[in-house]
C-alpha cells in the first residue's frame, strides 16, 4: 500500500510558481492576493495562516481584510467592489462560509470573475462545467485532480466514486473528474446501499466530513482512496473521512489526514493567483 502525501505534488507546484513569479517580477509586476475574512472564525484564520505562509514561500503579496462579524451586508459589497476595483490587487479569496446575514448567492455575483481564484463566482462554475480552461477551478477539488496526476493515476476511463455534493467539493470535483474522462458517480445523504456502490470504485474520494466513516467495507481490493475530509476524532486528533488503519488492508493506494489533499490545497491557490496575475495583467 503506498500513502499519496501531498507535500511533494505541494513542493513540484511551488518550484514551478516561483519561476512564473520572477518571470512576472522581471517585468515589473508582483502577483497580489486579497483575502476577505468576516470574523475570526478558527477555520478561516488557520486557512489563512497556510496561504499567507504559501504566498510568502512563492513571492505572492498578501493583504488581508478583515471585517467585523456584524458588517452589514451593504457594507460589504462596497468593499469587495473596492477591491475588484483595485488595480494592485489579481485575485480575491472570500473565506466562506459567510455569516448568516450576508448572503453568499448575491456577493458570489459580486466578485470579479477574473479574480475569483476559488470558484466561487457562477460564471468561473459554468466555465468549469463547460471544460472552459479559461476560468478557475475551486482549489480543493483540483487539488484533488493534481493529486492523482502527479502520482500517474490515470483517470481515463476509470469508475470513480465520489461521496460528498457539496459546492466547494463534490460537485465541482465530479466535474473535473468527468472532463478527465473518468466514469463518476455521485452518493450522498440520501444514497441508498452507499457500500455496494462504493465498492465499486477503482477511485473512491470521500468528502463528506463524517470522521472515520469509510473502512475496509466500503472498498474494493486494490481501490485508490482520496480522503477530502478534514475532521475530529473522539480522541481530538485530525482525521479524515477515512479509516486509514482498517482501509490499508485492501487499498492500493490512500492519502492520509493531516498530509494529504490539504497540503496541495494552498499551492493551487498560489497556482490560480499566478494565473489571475497573467489574465489582469493581459499576459494570457
Ligand atoms: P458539506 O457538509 O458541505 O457536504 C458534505 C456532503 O457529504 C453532502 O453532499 C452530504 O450529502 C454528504 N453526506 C453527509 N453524510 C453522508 C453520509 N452518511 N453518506 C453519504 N453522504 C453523506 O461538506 P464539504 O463538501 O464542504 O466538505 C467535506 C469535507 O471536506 C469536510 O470534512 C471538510 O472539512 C473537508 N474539506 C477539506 C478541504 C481540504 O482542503 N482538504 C477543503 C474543504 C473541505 P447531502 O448533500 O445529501 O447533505
Amino acid at each position: 500500500m503506498e500513502a499519496l502525501l501531498g507535500k511533494p505534488v505541494a513542493d513540484k507546484i511551488t518550484t514551478d510558481l516561483i519561476k512564473d513569479v520572477n518571470a512576472l517580477k522581471e517585468k515589473g509586476i508582483t502577483p497580489k492576493l486579497t483575502i476577505i475574512r468576516v470574523g475570526n472564525k478558527e477555520d478561516d484564520i488557520s486557512y489563512e495562516k497556510a496561504a499567507l505562509k504559501r504566498c510568502k514561500d512563492i513571492g505572492i503579496h498578501v493583504d488581508v481584510k478583515v471585517f467585523e462579524k456584524d458588517i452589514t451586508e451593504e457594507k460589504f459589497i462596497e468593499n469587495i467592489k473596492n477591491v475588484n476595483e483595485d488595480k494592485l490587487t489579481h485575485a480575491i479569496l472570500v473565506l466562506r462560509p459567510l455569516p448568516k446575514h450576508i448572503n453568499e448567492d448575491k456577493i458570489k455575483h459580486i466578485i470579479s470573475p477574473n479574480k475569483d481564484v476559488d470558484c466561487f463566482n457562477t460564471i468561473n462554475l459554468g466555465k468549469l462545467l463547460e471544460g472552459d480552461k479559461s476560468g478557475f477551478s475551486p482549489c480543493t477539488p483540483l487539488a484533488v485532480i493534481e493529486l492523482l496526476k502527479y502520482y500517474n493515476i490515470d483517470l481515463e476511463s476509470k469508475n470513480v466514486v465520489v461521496l460528498g455534493r457539496s459546492n466547494v467539493v463534490g460537485k465541482p470535483l465530479s466535474i473535473l473528474l468527468l472532463n478527465e474522462n473518468a466514469t463518476v458517480t455521485i452518493c450522498h445523504s440520501k444514497t441508498k446501499n452507499l457500500s455496494g456502490i462504493t465498492k465499486t470504485a477503482d477511485i473512491l474520494v470521500c468528502a463528506v466530513g463524517k470522521a472515520k466513516m469509510i473502512n475496509k467495507d466500503f472498498i474494493k481490493n486494490g481501490a485508490i482512496v482520496i480522503d477530502v475530509g478534514i475532521n475530529v476524532d473522539e480522541k481530538g486528533k485530525l482525521c479524515g473521512d477515512v479509516d486509514y488503519d482498517s482501509c490499508i488492508e485492501k487499498a492500493c493506494m490512500i492519502t492520509p489526514v493531516p498530509r494529504g489533499v490539504g497540503s496541495v490545497t494552498t499551492s493551487i491557490l498560489a497556482k490560480n493567483i499566478i494565473k489571475a496575475t497573467k489574465i489582469n495583467e493581459n499576459i494570457i
